[in-house]
């Protein structure tokens, strides 16, 4: 392709990533026979993971598997091209087209977008935290819990969001600690309901996590000294992979120091309030995240930009089922 054919080119949808929700609205569009371009670096959250938790149809299911299945579903729609790379920079033009650069300098164009690039999940920099990364180290006891279950775990938090998590995790284990490593600030109140949960406290500092290959043995403490876990809760933030959201128009959730920070402000079908632009997936999600909310909301926008492109502003329908900047309203 010659870079005039590919600039003269206008597809009606760019999804940015293929993971679950970025393929999830690329085959809603192609299923209404839009022409696609899915720009997909390949880091999906939780190809760290063995397996996939909870989500119906693929329980248990390793991670690739399941994303080499949705490739070649949308494969099987020819008005759909999926390329490996990274959408560098985009922008949306007074016409009403979308321009997007790719990190190899290539250009596309699309009448409308779907924002689906997924979030960073930043947790606590501990020795030997990396390695165990989805496997004993997690972040979302529905994902992982059964695997870890009957363990003694640990949960790596403090305050509200350590309290709550701890006792959370009493559905999987009878064994939790809450590790705060460091002198902790949960109140006088706070501690008798982790008390009364039967859950443990711990508040040494800790050096590193040790245990064979991926496998959790102990949380090794800083003064000396150890304790036996099989599996550790963090909490996690995530994050904007990209400034490409912004860049677009889109704007963002109020930080919450529970969930997500800073997802992309989207209704419920995915729209932005910039015309054209749609979100799903972790990137859009302010609840807590999962493949399965992934595919849904991929599905969602998908929906969306189809009756965007085709149906577009109708006259007469109530506000919030035409895709205007008023109506995307986020949660
Ligand atoms: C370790 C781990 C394990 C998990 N396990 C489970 C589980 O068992 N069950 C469950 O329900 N949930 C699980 N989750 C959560 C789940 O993985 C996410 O909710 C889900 O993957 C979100 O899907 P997504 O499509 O929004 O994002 P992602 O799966 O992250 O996919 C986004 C894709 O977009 C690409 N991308 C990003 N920016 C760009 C760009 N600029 N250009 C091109 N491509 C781009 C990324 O490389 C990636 O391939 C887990 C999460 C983690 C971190």
């Amino acid at each position: 392709m010659t870079e005039d054919e590919s600039t003269a080119r206008v597809w009606d949808c760019i999804v940015v990533g293929a993971g679950a929700s970025g393929m999830s609205a690329g085959l809603t569009l192609a299923r209404a026979r839009r022409t696609i371009l899915l720009v997909d670096a390949g880091q999906q959250s939780n190809l760290a993971a063995p397996v996939i938790g909870g989500l119906l149809g693929h329980d248990g299911r390793r991670p690739a598997e399941f994303y080499a299945a949705g490739r070649a579903e949308l494969a099987a729609y020819p008005s759909t091209t999926l390329l490996t790379g990274e959408v560098a920079r985009g922008a949306r033009g007074e016409d009403g087209i979308f321009a997007v650069t790719l990190s190899d300098g290539c250009r596309e164009r699309a009448r409308s977008m779907v924002l689906a690039p997924g979030m960073e999940y930043r947790y606590p920099r501990l020795s030997g935290m990396d390695e165990r990364w989805g496997d004993s180290v997690f972040h979302c006891p529905f994902c992982h819990g059964w695997e870890i279950s009957g363990r003694p775990v640990g949960v790596l938090a403090d305050g509200a969001v350590g309290l709550y998590g701890a006792l959370n995790l009493r559905a999987w284990s009878d064994r939790v600690t809450l590790l705060t490593n460091g002198s902790s600030r949960l109140t006088g109140e706070q501690r008798d309901q982790l008390s009364a949960g039967g859950v443990g406290l711990d508040e040494r500092p800790i050096a590193a996590l040790d245990g064979p290959g991926t496998e959790l043995r102990a949380a090794v403490f800083a003064a000396g000294g150890e304790l036996a876990i099989g599996a550790l809760l963090v909490k996690t933030y995530l994050y904007q992979r990209s400034s490409l959201a912004r860049d677009l128009g889109a704007t963002f959730i109020e930080p919450d120091e529970m969930l997500a920070v800073e997802a992309i402000k989207a209704d419920a079908m995915g729209r932005t309030g910039v015309p054209g632009l749609y979100a799903a997936g972790d990137a859009a999600t302010p609840v807590p995240p999962s493949l399965a909310s992934a595919v849904a909301s991929g599905y969602l926008a998908g929906a969306s930009a189809v009756i965007g492109l085709t149906a577009g502003p109708v006259v007469g329908l109530a506000a919030g089922y035409n895709d205007s900047p008023q109506t995307a309203t986020g949660s």
